[in-house]
């Protein structure tokens, strides 16, 4: 298996982790899976938790996004999950590893992205980016994922105006007071995410044999 990012989605990546050196980012990486090549089209962000060496992602925010995509670019889904490690370097912690179990169980192609932008972030040389795509395999050890940089010119083309349009479609944080509301945080609501997953699946080619 192979990741190919395009770049509006390498570049929101880019510009969400650079934003907060100070603290992990997180968000999800949107595409589809052509022939064996997980295609990351766009990423979004949302509600999460950060610390300097730790990052969460509310669960609503994968559903708001499942939901999103559903009604509105029904030919994309969840490809996976990205975060920052700020002049951590580029590995898979335990927690990742965990975290990235659960999305393979939801998606069995789904890829993880860690990102360290330190360095790129005072130098913005590209040889200084540190970029690496994951995934867990069947022994329950990282594997490393290939990756390129898509650059076939109608898919760069199509991939930013659906990347730019989704920043319209996912709403922005709310700016409220966060501590009010901590406690109800609302339930993930689960049957939209697995219906979300298996209508995925069916639009995946059968790869049997
Ligand atoms: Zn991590």
């Amino acid at each position: 298996m192979r990741a190919r990012i395009y770049p509006l989605a390498l570049g929101k990546i880019l510009h969400h982790s650079i934003s907060n050196l100070n603290q992990e980012v997180a968000g999800l990486m949107v595409g589809k899976v052509v022939s064996d090549v997980v295609e990351v089209w766009d990423a979004v962000t949302g509600l999460q938790q950060s610390s300097p060496a730790y990052v969460k992602l509310e669960e609503s925010v994968m559903a708001l996004v499942a939901e999103v995509l559903v009604e509105n670019i029904p030919d994309l889904y969840i490809v996976g999950w990205y975060h920052s490690h700020p002049g951590l370097n580029v590995f898979m912690s335990p927690i990742d590893i965990e975290t990235q179990k659960a999305y393979q169980a939801m998606f069995p192609k789904a890829i993880a992205l860690v990102i360290d932008p330190v360095q790129f972030s005072a130098s913005w040389k590209v040889s200084d980016l540190k970029i690496g795509v994951f995934r867990i395999d069947k022994n329950e050890k990282v594997v490393p994922v290939r990756f390129t940089l898509g650059l076939q010119r109608h898919k760069v083309l199509e991939s930013t105006l659906i990347g730019l349009q989704m920043i319209d479609l996912i709403p922005k944080k709310p700016d409220t007071n966060e501590d009010a509301k901590g406690s109800t945080t609302k339930m993930l609501d689960i049957d939209s995410i697995v219906k979300f997953f298996s209508k995925t699946k069916k639009l995946l080619p059968n790869k049997k044999g």
